[in-house]
C-alpha cells in the first residue's frame, strides 16, 4: 500500500460524490471510505450471516484484510487456493459462480462508472458478469480513469502487466520487457476483457471506492 499524499486525498474526495451519482446511475450499488480499515469494515456489513463467499484473485483484498477476516467470521468459504491439485482448484472456481457472494476487485473504472477488467481463465469476470447472488468490488481510487478507453487502455498497459510480472509468468514479453505485446502466449492472462456499463440486476455489484493507492 502506497502512502496517500494530500493531493491524491483531495482528488478522491472530489471525485467520489461525482462517481457514485455516476455509479448509481448504472444501477450499482455504491460507498465511498476513506481508508482500507472503513473498506473492509463496509464489505463485511454486506455479507449477511450464513451466506457462502468466495473470491478472484486481487491485490486489494489482500491489503486491506478483508479475506482473513471473512475466514475470522466463519462464513463457509470457496477458496481456491485451498485445492490440493489442479482440478480441486477448478471445481472451487465452479463453486465460486455460485456462492452467494463474491468479493473481487476491478482493475479499471471510469469517471462516469463503467468498470473494465481483465482475466486470465475468466472466472473472476464470469462471476461478476452472472452468478452469485451479490458481488462486492473495492476499488482504490487510483483506478480511476477519465473514460472508458482510458480505464480499458490502463488496464491492459499498466495493470495486466505488473499481473503478469507478480505471477512469475516468465513467457510472456510484459515480463521480459515491461510493456504488452498484445501477445497469444500459453501464460497470456489477457484473455478476457469485460466492460461493465451497467448492473443490470439493480444492486447487484456493489462498488466500495477507497481513498487510498490499492493494488493496481
Ligand atoms: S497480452 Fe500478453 S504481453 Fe500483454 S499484458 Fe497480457 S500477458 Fe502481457
Amino acid at each position: 500500500m502506497q502512502q496517500v499524499d494530500n493531493s491524491f486525498s483531495k482528488r478522491c474526495t472530489l471525485l467520489a460524490p461525482k462517481l457514485i451519482k455516476a455509479l448509481e446511475s448504472r444501477k450499482f450499488q455504491a460507498y465511498y471510505c476513506v481508508n482500507a480499515k472503513e473498506a473492509a469494515e463496509k464489505a463485511l456489513s454486506l455479507i449477511p450471516s450464513g451466506s457462502t463467499v468466495s473470491w478472484g484473485g486481487s491485490i486489494t483484498l489482500k491489503e486491506i484484510g478483508l479475506i482473513d477476516l471473512v475466514y475470522q467470521k466463519g462464513y463457509t468459504v470457496f477458496d481456491r487456493d485451498q485445492a490440493k491439485n489442479i482440478d480441486e482448484r477448478f471445481d472451487l472456481m465452479r463453486k465460486a459462480l455460485l456462492s452467494d457472494v463474491y468479493l473481487t476487485s476491478i482493475n479499471s473504472i471510469s469517471e462516469d462508472g463503467i468498470l473494465i477488467n481483465i482475466d486470465s481463465v475468466g472466472n473472476r469476470t464470469a462471476a461478476i458478469t452472472f452468478g452469485p447472488k451479490s458481488v462486492i468490488a473495492i476499488v482504490g481510487m487510483n483506478k480511476v480513469c477519465k473514460t472508458a478507453d482510458d480505464a480499458e487502455v490502463r488496464a491492459r498497459n499498466y495493470t495486466a502487466p505488473l499481473n503478469a510480472v507478480r505471477l512469475l509468468l516468465e513467457k510472456t514479453p510484459c515480463t521480459s520487457n515491461g510493456s504488452c505485446a498484445d501477445c497469444k502466449t500459453d501464460e497470456c492472462i489477457c484473455s478476457t476483457i469485460v466492460k461493465t456499463r451497467m448492473c443490470k440486476i439493480a444492486g447487484r455489484i456493489k462498488v466500495i471506492l477507497v481513498g487510498e493507492y490499492l493494488g493496481y
